[in-house]
């Protein structure tokens, strides 16, 4: 039991989450992995939304709803960590949700299904009947209603060789992703560096607040967007935070 004054319960509760996944066949081994190359970033960056995430989670909540067929694919680390955040998302926006796994094994798909719908989700594309071209074959199994015929992607955790192979295929594609300089973050078409558990929620309530504009109005939020320059506003901002520790202020006990 982690107590609530630990100065790192988020976080530690956060990977309590996705042991959970693991345990209960949701999460893949090597998410656990991922998790913590994330939560290696997150340090660095501050464990906040910083100026540039919130930036990327309103163009994200705009291109979510301009799409004509937005999905948003729902990976075992998704799943584990922020399952009721993503399900409402996909309501606010009205896109369904993919299961769509990078170590794609049939029974992990079906509980992860079965997990969204214990937790109410009503939209999903359940099936695994089309192939993302220049994907190997497990890797790019995707549903020919969902993910397959979508414009608008919404990727929290992706590979980086789907993502370019979906960017490929002509779609915007929205990346949820802590590392700045992954191949996942560099070929998005919006990048959102920032934890999901923080970037489901945030995209969200800019939806909410955008829901009632215009589309015109909503592609003069998009236009103009520059992914390039939201990465180089990440990096900035991680390198700002990282000169932030100055000497000073390190704690270092006495020798005695
Ligand atoms: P790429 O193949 O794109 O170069 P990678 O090999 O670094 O990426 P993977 O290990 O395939 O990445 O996937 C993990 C990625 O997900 C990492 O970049 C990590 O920073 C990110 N990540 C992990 N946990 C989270 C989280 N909770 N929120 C946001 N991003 C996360
Ligand atoms: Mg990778």
């Amino acid at each position: 039991m982690i107590p609530k004054s630990h100065p790192r319960y988020l976080s530690l509760m956060t990977r309590e989450l996705i042991v959970e996944g693991v345990r209960n066949g949701i999460t893949s081994t090597q998410g656990l992995i991922a998790q913590g190359r994330g939560e290696a970033f997150d340090y660095l960056i501050g464990e906040k939304s910083t100026d540039s995430a919130l930036a990327a989670e309103k163009i994200a909540a705009a291109q979510l709803l301009l799409a004509k067929r937005p999905v948003i694919s729902v990976n075992g680390n998704v799943a584990a960590l922020v399952p009721a955040e993503i399900i409402k998302l996909g309501e606010i926006v009205n896109a369904p949700l993919e299961v769509n796994l990078f170590h794609r094994t049939e029974d992990r798909v079906d509980k992860i299904i079965k997990h969204l719908h214990s937790l109410g989700a009503r939209n999903l594309c359940v099936k695994s009947d089309a192939l993302i071209p220049g994907i190997d074959h497990e890797r790019a199994k995707v549903d020919s209603d969902g993910i397959l015929r979508a414009d608008v992607v919404l990727v929290p955790l992706e590979d980086g060789d789907r993502c370019k192979a979906l960017v490929d295929m002509g779609k915007t594609v929205i990346a949820i992703d802590l590392n700045p300089l992954s191949r996942t973050a560099q070929c998005a078409t919006v990048t959102i560096v920032d934890n999901i558990i923080r970037a489901v929620p945030n995209i969200s309530k800019f939806a909410g607040e955008l829901k009632g504009l215009r589309k015109e109005e909503l592609r003069k939020t998009v236009r103009g967007y520059d992914n390039k320059e939201t990465l180089c506003n990440a990096i900035y901002e991680i390198k700002m935070n990282f000169e932030s520790f100055s000497c000073q202020s390190l704690y270092i006990p006495p020798i005695i």
